[in-house]
């Protein structure tokens, strides 16, 4: 696949439409399109990376916007005190379906462990 191929960077060029809830410059954060839970929302960096196997150093303060944000957007929802997840799929066995690098924020029900 090559990067005008790709669905979420199609998404952050505004190409395809989809529910925005944040954007800056480094990251933007959509609802998922086929929620696991009652809310379901994908943080993703606008840089092309294809997966947690492709990241480096010069990564790290992304990731770590991601984190920020991630507990920002719970807070603003309201699940921060019941508690939510945070995911990341990588790679075929991993789950991961869209070889942009993404993570859920998942929360509003109880989870289950582990996964299947
Ligand atoms: P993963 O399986 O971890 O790669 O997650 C990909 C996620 O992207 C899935 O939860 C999909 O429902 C979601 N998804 C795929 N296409 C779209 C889209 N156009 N808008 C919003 N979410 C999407
Ligand atoms: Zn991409």
């Amino acid at each position: 696949m090559t990067v005008s191929d790709c669905i979420f960077c199609k998404i952050i060029a505004k190409v395809i439409s989809s529910d925005i809830i944040y954007e800056d410059d480094r990251l933007i954060a959509i609802k998922d399109i086929n929620p696991a839970a009652p809310l379901h929302l994908l943080i993703i960096p606008k840089q092309h990376i294809a997966s947690l196997n492709e990241i480096g150093t010069e990564d790290i303060e992304m990731l770590g916007h991601i984190q920020l944000l991630a507990s920002r957007l719970a807070a603003e929802s309201g699940i921060s005190a019941r508690g939510y997840r945070l995911v990341n799929n990588c790679g075929e066995w991993g789950g991961q379906s869209v070889p942009h690098l993404h993570y859920h924020l998942l929360g509003g029900k109880q989870m289950g462990w582990p996964p299947k």
